[in-house]
């Protein structure tokens, strides 16, 4: 599990790559149902200029098209950063079995961070969560990116 979970982790760190080549804030996601990738998105709020376009929310779109469904109870969703409150809560409501994420997210991380809303039986759906896979390498795609953003503004350009 863990091999596959990297693998198609790899596939979440290439989609953040594309978004860092467009400055956007490096985060990426996949979705696999049936041990294939059927879905795969990267931030693009800046681009899109839209609160919205978290690459959560993007990867469950392209995958309730895919599927032709809202629900995607055999799917597991993998991104580089914990999930916000906002894209918990469209997992929630997508019925996404698993969540397996790289990076923890001490500002906004709804999956076990600062609140659990994927663990909370109060709710009709939990997801199960694989933290920590691939987590340095998906933490130094965002410390590299603000560290770059730091120095261009220091220089000016
Ligand atoms: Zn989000």
């Amino acid at each position: 599990m863990k091999l596959f979970d990297e693998k198609m982790m790899q596939i979440a760190i290439q989609e953040a790559k594309k978004a860092a080549e467009k400055n956007e804030v490096p985060i990426g996601a996949s979705i696999v149902y049936k041990n294939e990738i059927i879905a795969r998105a990267y931030n693009l709020r800046e681009t899109s200029q839209s609160t919205l376009a978290h690459a959560e929310l993007l990867v469950i779109q392209q995958a309730n098209q895919k599927i032709g469904s809202w629900r995607l109870e055999d799917c597991t969703l993998y991104v580089t950063l914990e999930p916000c409150p906002m894209c918990a809560g469209a997992i929630v409501q997508s019925r996404i079995k698993r969540v397996v994420y790289g990076a923890k997210d001490p500002k906004a991380g709804c999956a076990g961070t600062l609140l659990n809303l994927l663990n909370d039986d109060r709710f009709n759906h939990q997801a199960e969560i694989t933290a920590g896979i691939l987590e340095t390498e998906c933490a130094n795609l965002l410390k590299d990116f603000f560290k770059e953003l730091r120095q261009r503004k220091k220089q000016g350009s």
